[in-house]
């Protein structure tokens, strides 16, 4: 292709909203042989919901989402956006008022209705933990809560495996050493994404799925949007890992993804495409911006490879 050949399939691209960094990017495209998408607010529309929220003791409904509330309040995940929101609307809507005047109430630092916390952490790939009323709180997955050296009760995994199954994924919450209740949430895939992936088998491109999240939930979402080849419990570090298995055998590897835990994939990966809705990091770590947030742009991006190249293969 000559060089204004390039510059007219970058305009074409911007003009539908795909972003190209340059021409090599551009030229790699018509080859990728596997695209790896993040399943969370890549494949999903990364707008999670709280369905299902289990207390497993005899702890109160509004304190038990209080204390998770409070936990979840300094983390920037998704899922704690999700938790947040299902919380307050608890608090102010559905929680019988008789609760609301807890001691442990703090008015000044936490918008009036959280508990106060000591010691916050994020756990990057498991969850989040922190001190309330001197007691070590733990709101994340299956890893955090063993890993700490507390036991999930046989009746709590049953619970989990069955929001697991329908797509959900299952957030445990543990207080003072012992579970006290699970959440479920649900983020739906976007609308496109069973017809994207039919299309890029069409085209002779492996797509594949990759997740932080657990293997049950990856799988039933994968199921539906007709993916075989799947990745789970991948540690934020380890999906550029992933990348780097599927360049092995010399195959061009294009990976798709929204968030910070994606930016090492992207820089890894031969075609890195970032959702323009994504995080800055995710954005500046890419080759391509698919600024409409709509994955058929992958096609879009691989379509545009192919012709520009097409004469001078
Ligand atoms: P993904 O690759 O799907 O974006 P992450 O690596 O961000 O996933 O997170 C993996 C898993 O860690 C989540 O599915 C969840 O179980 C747990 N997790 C991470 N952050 C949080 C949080 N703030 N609250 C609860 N659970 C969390
Ligand atoms: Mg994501």
């Amino acid at each position: 292709a000559t060089p204004t050949a390039v510059m007219v399939a970058t305009g074409v691209g911007a003009n539908n909203g795909v972003l190209i960094k340059g021409g090599d990017a551009l030229e790699r495209a018509q080859k990728i042989k596997y695209v790896i998408f993040d399943k969370t607010g890549t494949l999903t529309q990364g707008k999670a919901t709280v369905t299902t929220a289990k207390v497993f003791t005899g702890m109160d409904r509004g304190e038990f989402l209080r204390l998770v509330a409070s936990a979840e309040a300094s983390s920037e995940h998704p899922l704690a956006k999700a938790i947040m929101e299902y919380a307050r609307h608890f608090h102010f809507f559905d929680e019988p008022s008789a609760t609301k005047d807890s001691p442990k109430h703090n008015k000044e630092t936490n918008s009036g209705w959280l508990f106060d916390v000591l010691e916050f952490s994020a756990l990057p790939g498991k969850g989040v933990q922190c001190f309330i009323d001197g007691k070590l709180l733990l709101v994340g997955n299956r890893k955090l809560i063993t890993e700490s050296g507390i036991t999930i009760p046989t009746h709590v995994e049953d619970f989990l495996v069955e929001l697991e199954e329908s797509a959900k994924t299952g957030i445990l919450v543990a207080y003072d050493c012992s579970l006290i209740g699970v959440l479920g949430v649900a983020d739906p895939l976007k609308r496109e994404a069973a017809v994207v992936v039919e299309g890029l088998k069409k085209m002779n491109v492996m797509p594949v799925m990759v997740t932080g999240d657990n293997w049950r939930t990856a799988r039933a979402v994968a199921r539906e949007v007709g993916i075989q080849d799947v990745m789970a419990e991948v540690m934020p570090a380890g999906k550029a890992d992933v990348v780097r298995s599927f360049q092995k055998d010399g195959s061009v590897v294009a990976m798709v993804g929204d968030g910070i835990n994606d930016s090492p994939a992207l820089a890894a990966s031969d075609v890195g495409m970032a959702i323009g809705a994504g995080t800055d990091i995710a954005i500046e770590a890419a080759d391509y911006v698919l600024m409409r947030n709509n994955l058929e742009d992958v096609i879009t991006a691989i379509d545009l490879s192919r012709k520009t190249f097409a004469r001078i293969r």
